[in-house]
């Protein structure tokens, strides 16, 4: 699409009816799962306090990124852990709230400033690292700001977050400057040139500074989750065909065995891409075997879980296709060479050294066990 510069298509669907379940058993089968949901995992931490509440738990296994991911633990994991929001809720006002209509987990946050006054939405995990502690910014106020910013110029939290680590490793700014990256954020909109790279992403900024250090798979900035301690979801990150995206299969388990890596990898895109494709989000967190029932209740037919993954797979399979006809190999396929030279970790130091052919393992399938249908997204 961005070839063609076709920047979005919108479908108006005005007028249209939404399909309705065949077998009224859907509605029964919504309502138990509900109230399952709601007793259970519903609970807590995300549906209580979102996303951001998990920088402590990250930083602790080095998957909390630190000056364009020179290290892997942040000293100001307090300061931008999201409990700070949280605890902001009782004198600024905020809270938690659904992101779209009728969710129940409502793991997405209102951020209000000191005055009590709007300031942003939907401030999570993935945005107070990035362009947090991986800028080195500390405090999780400027974060919301740079979040706001984000929103309002269109650009997402993540990319911007490396693209602006990559600039300050390359010397273009120094790490921790708040207000000056707010200035940067600017610059995107006013289409200057460093605005311009920054906008485009981390790999276009590391042209422009001819900077060594730029963690992206195939042009997309690899997420806060870090592929050195967690290589299964490096694999993901290689071989999904977006590039670095953590939504296409994250595996948060730092003490996997090797032989595990491109089967968990594997198991966990077939998954993601069963969830995003049934209008699930991952944070309610169904496994194929739910989604196998609502669609059999849905359809008023059998539908058996083995069906259900035959389908992730086979979006697995045309997307991979897809970026074939588009020109992409192998040798796309590969982390960054600073993902295996800069050593993350105290006692136990982590680089990225999982096999080209455990990367490659991930495009045969696997023979499907019990957890495919059972496992939940991370
Ligand atoms: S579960 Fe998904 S849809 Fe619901 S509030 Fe969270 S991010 Fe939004």
């Amino acid at each position: 699409m961005g070839s063609k510069g076709l920047k979005f298509v919108a479908i108006e669907a005005g007028g249209t009816a939404s399909r309705k379940p065949v077998d009224k058993g859907f509605f029964q089968l919504s309502k138990k799962y509900t109230r399952d949901f709601v007793a259970g995992p519903g609970q807590e931490p995300f549906p209580k306090w979102g996303t951001s509440v998990i920088c402590e738990e990250a930083n602790s296994i080095y998957t909390f990124p630190y000056k364009n991911r020179t290290e892997g633990r942040s000293p100001d994991v307090e300061t931008l852990d999201g409990m700070r929001i949280v605890e902001s809720f009782e004198t600024r006002g905020g809270g938690m709230h659904n992101c779209l209509t009728g969710c129940i987990v409502k793991c997405s946050n209102i951020v209000h400033d000191a005055n009590g006054e709007y300031k942003t939405s939907g401030l999570e995990f993935e945005t107070l690292t990035m362009l947090g502690s991986n800028c080195a910014i500390a405090s999780w106020e400027d974060v919301a700001d740079l979040d706001r910013l984000c929103d309002d110029i269109g650009i997402d939290t993540i990319e911007t977050g490396a693209a602006v680590a990559v600039y300050m490793d390359a010397g273009g700014m120094e790490f921790g400057d708040a207000e000056g990256t707010k200035r940067l954020l600017r610059e995107v909109a006013e289409g200057t040139e460093i605005g311009r790279a920054i906008g485009n992403g981390a790999a276009t900024v590391g042209r422009l500074k001819n900077h060594h250090r730029v963690a992206s798979v195939k042009g997309q900035a690899i997420p806060a989750w870090d592929p050195r301690p967690l290589k299964a979801a490096g694999v993901t990150y290689c071989t999904s065909a977006m590039g670095a995206d953590h939504t296409a299969g994250l595996i948060v388990d730092p003490g996997q065995a090797p032989e595990e890596f491109a089967r968990a990898s594997q198991e966990s895109q077939i998954l993601n891409a069963v969830v995003d494709s049934s209008g699930f989000c991952q944070f309610l967190m169904p496994n194929i075997e739910e989604i196998a029932e609502f669609y059999a209740h849905f359809y008023g037919e059998s539908v058996n879980r083995e069906t259900v993954a035959d389908m992730g797979w086979q979006c697995l399979e045309d997307e991979w296709e897809f970026n074939r006809r588009a020109g992409f190999g192998p040798e796309d396929d590969k982390m960054p060479a600073c993902m295996a030279e800069d050593a993350i970790g105290d006692e136990v130091k982590f680089v990225w050294d999982v096999p080209d052919e455990v990367v490659a393992a991930t495009y045969t399938r696997f023979d499907p066990r019990d957890e495919l249908f059972t496992a939940r997204p991370s």
